[in-house]
């Protein structure tokens, strides 16, 4: 018969099992949408940078921010790479660039649906930029949309290879079947867009060393979630989307527990400053929740660079009277900071006497002309049947 000494200590060991379980079957934190006032971000951009004043302070911090969005997005530790099995199929040549439609395997049966957009007439290698999109539905919605061409097909003529790719349930994915309320979007996503540089990084003539990414809204938060957690982004553009008190409305920015835990508080602004020291522009409006951008998301970010010595990498356009979206006025904000960091050359793009970046060759293709697969290139009979749940 045990005594009862013994009793109580496996008593004690029972109870402090129970209760470690609890802990982990108690429900995620969320913070999605306008999850705090204006006035709570501020605060709480205050609690965050108290808890760093130099260097090696925010490096931890930053880590631990980075392995919070990882656990909380499933994607720690990382999946397994596997081949990526690309298909680059139907150039079309324009002026100063080409464009081609591919798919790739982010992960075995699980299809990412894109454009290359290739110069024409410049010797490489070449950088690369990324350019996810934001939640623009419809037929021609995401990376069908014109002014996602527009943005590619202007990189590409000064001298990027650009990829352009579905969100899970937009565009070509849609059109398969793929319902964007997929639980694992956020993870999917985010993966997709980590072996996205893998593909670039593939290709012979791109100068892995100089990689770009740049999307707005829902893109935008694809763009600062991938340079958070990838450091091979060497300079990145989040456009309207840069928010302390807006987290993002959709299951695929904020539907899973990457901005607060029982151990750690963070909000978008601070994951965009994990990219410093890499240069990095926040373009942001009066018209949407990056309206305190200047005096609110900015000076925080701002003074994790310069912590490093290195506030003049990261950059600010703001538009007061300017509503949300990626139009005209906004990539011409993104342009000069791609060709000077990634070193384009924006001879016969770049006009002096107006100062804009021409855009006008851009030739704008219908959806059918954008997609990899069609009737004499059928979807691959291996890809999984929409909706399915994705094995990592
Ligand atoms: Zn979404």
């Amino acid at each position: 018969m045990p005594n009862a000494h013994w009793i109580g200590i496996i008593a004690i060991f029972v109870i402090t099992q129970l209760h470690a379980q609890d802990r982990d079957q108690s429900p995620p934190i969320l913070c999605q949408g306008n999850y705090q006032s204006e006035a709570a971000a501020v605060e709480q951009l205050t609690r965050m940078a108290a808890t760093y004043s130099n260097l090696p302070e925010w490096k931890e911090r930053a880590a631990a921010v980075r392995k919070q969005i990882l656990v909380g997005a499933k994607l720690d530790p990382l999946p397994k790479r596997t081949p990526l099995n690309p298909i680059v199929r139907n150039k079309r040549d324009f002026v100063g660039y080409s464009v081609e439609s591919v798919a790739f395997e982010p992960l075995p049966g699980f299809l990412a649906y894109g454009n290359l957009y290739r110069p024409l007439g410049k010797p490489g290698p070449h950088p690369a930029v990324l350019c996810p999109h934001g939640h623009a539905r419809g037929p021609s919605g995401g990376r069908l949309r014109a002014d996602q061409q527009y943005r590619c097909a202007t990189l590409a003529r000064m001298g990027a290879v650009v990829l352009s790719y579905d969100m899970i349930g937009f565009g070509e994915s849609l059109y398969h079947g793929w319902d964007h309320q997929h639980k694992q979007a956020l993870t999917l996503q985010t993966w997709t867009s980590i072996r996205a540089i893998d593909f670039l990084q593939s290709m012979p003539d791109v100068d892995g060393e100089r990689i770009g990414v740049t999307g707005c809204s829902g893109g935008g938060t694809q763009t600062f979630l991938l340079t958070a957690v990838d450091d091979r982004v060497t300079v990145s553009v989040p456009v309207v989307m840069v928010s302390a008190h807006f987290f993002g409305g959709c299951d695929c920015e904020s539907g899973m527990p990457i901005h607060k835990t029982r151990v750690l508080e963070t909000n978008n602004a601070e994951i965009a400053a994990l990219a410093a020291p890499r240069p990095q522009l926040l373009v942001s409006v009066g018209g949407d929740w990056t309206k305190n951008t200047p005096v609110v998301e900015y000076p925080y970010v701002r003074n994790v660079y310069s912590l490093f010595g290195e506030q003049a990498q990261v950059g600010n356009v703001h538009y007061p009277g300017r509503e949300h979206g990626y139009q005209f006025l906004k990539r011409q904000a993104m342009y000069p900071f791609m060709v000077k960091h990634l070193k384009l050359d924006q001879k016969g793009v770049f006009n002096e006497e107006t100062e804009l970046y021409d855009e006008t060759q851009t030739v704008i293709e219908t959806p059918k002309q954008m997609y990899v697969f069609d009737e004499s290139h059928p979807y691959p009979a291996t890809a999984l049947k929409p909706n399915s749940s994705v094995d990592f």
